[in-house]
């Protein structure tokens, strides 16, 4: 049996960036919610005395507590409005900071600013919450039923490319009706790359392995995307996998999410290598 593994799994550069800091940080330190969706690193991370804390509340109720780490997601102005009192470590992905700081310029010039994303994500939060007054869709239907006039469009970084493919179609329905929103692609690259190179690895293999926490929404659309090419697993770790999976399969690809570190990975393509 042969075991590929797909072209940038693991860690991005925005969560490697996180992790090297939340390692590195001085005693005292919290991290606003879990650095990422893994519980691997959460370990990691309490071995070297980092606590995750879930509000900025009990960060300030802990006790010992003079740093707050604010993970790759970023967090919406109020949160450091709240945490004044602490030295903010500030982890936000440059990529996130980004699109924060292009939503604030499209608002500050008077655009009426529409986030594509889940409501309840964190990134979406953090760039809504530097807004006076954003739109939140999840559906580009959505936008056949509201005003266009003197819109711009921004989108959650971590999402499929397929969302702005189908933003573009729907607009394009609408282009006799003039007034259209400016389109801005914030996608992130390393994202739609790492999906774009397990699906085409998954194009080739008997059977996939995606490797990455439960609660992570890229590693879940990863699994996704894996599973309408060929038969495929979502595992967090090595525990997670079947022998009976793997009978009879010549070539077994592995993807992993942007969360997920080398060592969760490695431990998967061990055990599956043993049971050869
Ligand atoms: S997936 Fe992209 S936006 Fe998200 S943390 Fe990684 S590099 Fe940053």
């Amino acid at each position: 049996m042969h075991v590929h593994i797909a072209k940038g799994s693991g860690f991005c550069f925005g969560v490697k960036r996180a992790v090297d800091i939340a390692l590195n940080a001085p005693p005292g330190t919290a991290i606003l919610g879990e650095l990422v969706h893994n519980s691997h690193v959460t370990v990691m991370l309490e071995k070297k005395g980092v606590i995750t804390v879930c509000s900025v509340k009990e960060a300030l109720e802990a006790g010992g507590i003079s740093n707050l780490i604010i993970r790759a997601h970023g967090e919406p102005a109020l949160t450091y409005e709240k945490a004044a009192s602490l030295n903010i470590i500030d982890a936000t992905c440059p990529n996130v900071r980004q699109v924060q700081d292009l939503a604030k310029r499209l608002e500050k010039s008077g655009k009426k600013v529409i986030i594509f994303g889940k409501k309840d994500h964190a990134e979406v939060r953090g760039i809504a919450g530097s807004l006076e007054k954003p739109v939140i869709l999840e559906d580009p239907l959505s936008l056949k039923d509201m005003p266009l006039e003197n819109t711009a469009i921004v989108f959650q970084t971590t999402q499929a490319d397929t969302i702005f493919k189908e933003v573009r179609r729907v607009l394009s329905g609408l282009e006799e009706q003039g007034g259209l929103p400016e389109i801005h692609n914030t996608l992130c690259p390393v994202t739609s790359d790492r999906q774009r190179n397990a699906e085409k690895l998954a194009e080739k293999m008997d059977m996939m392995i995606v490797v990455g926490g439960f609660h992570s929404s890229n590693t879940a659309r990863l699994a996704e995307r894996c599973s309408y090419v060929t038969e495929t697993h979502h595992v967090e770790n090595s525990s997670q996998l079947e022998k009976g999976w793997f009978k009879g399969r010549e070539n077994v690809g592995i993807a992993a999410g942007a969360s997920t570190p080398d060592a969760v990975i490695d431990g998967v393509v061990q055990t599956i290598r043993s049971w050869d």
